[in-house]
């Protein structure tokens, strides 16, 4: 065992959720490891990766799921939310429908995840502007009317990345600590 393991004093398991292509295991490798890939590879996906924040005095672990691309034949199953009190829901801002997608992933989270999970809904690629399909205000509504908090990031220029997660993160502490 490392010296986080030792010091750890809770652990938190999360989901990333949402359509394939929209930069899930971009936006984790940007948080775990500060790594960011051109290339899809979605069937070469990590299981999970890990990473301790700390909040106020305590260290959290934070294990944080990430498909192995199963999003493309909604295969994804219960097993994957299991256990989760987290989830970030993401779409891609250039694709609109990615956004439409959303409330099907509402409705999965309902039915496989705990009600009083957290959930943050993500807007990625905001570094596409040009090419943009979906409007800040329009996430924002959503994220209002379905009672999530919301973000947009860019896992390519690391923007608001380690916000979304640190967002999800203290929220699970506050609720259940
Ligand atoms: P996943 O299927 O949801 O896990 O998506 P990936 O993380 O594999 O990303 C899909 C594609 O989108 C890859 O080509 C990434 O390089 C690209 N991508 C991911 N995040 C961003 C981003 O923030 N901005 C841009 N421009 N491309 C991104
Ligand atoms: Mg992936």
């Amino acid at each position: 065992a490392n010296s986080f393991d030792e010091e750890c004093d809770y652990l938190f398991k999360a989901v990333l959720i949402g359509d394939s292509a929209v930069g899930k295991s971009n936006l984790l490798s940007r948080f775990a490891r500060d790594e960011f890939s051109l290339d899809s590879k979605p069937t070469i996906g990590v299981e999970f990766a890990y990473r301790n924040i700390r909040v106020g005095d305590k260290i959290i672990k934070a294990q944080i799921w990430d498909t192995a691309g199963q999003e493309r034949f909604r295969a994804i199953t219960s097993s994957y939310y299991r256990g989760a009190l987290g989830a970030l829901l993401v779409y891609d801002i250039t694709r609109k429908s990615t956004f439409e997608s959303v409330r099907k992933w509402l409705r999965e989270l309902r039915e496989y995840a705990s009600p009083e999970m957290v959930v943050v809904l993500v807007g990625n690629k905001s570094d596409l502007g040009q090419s943009r399909e979906v409007n800040l205000e329009d996430g924002h509504s959503l994220a209002q009317l379905e009672n999530l908090s919301f973000m947009e990031t860019s896992a390519k220029e690391n923007m608001n990345v380690e916000e979304a997660f640190l967002r999800m993160i203290t929220r699970i502490y506050e609720l259940t600590c």
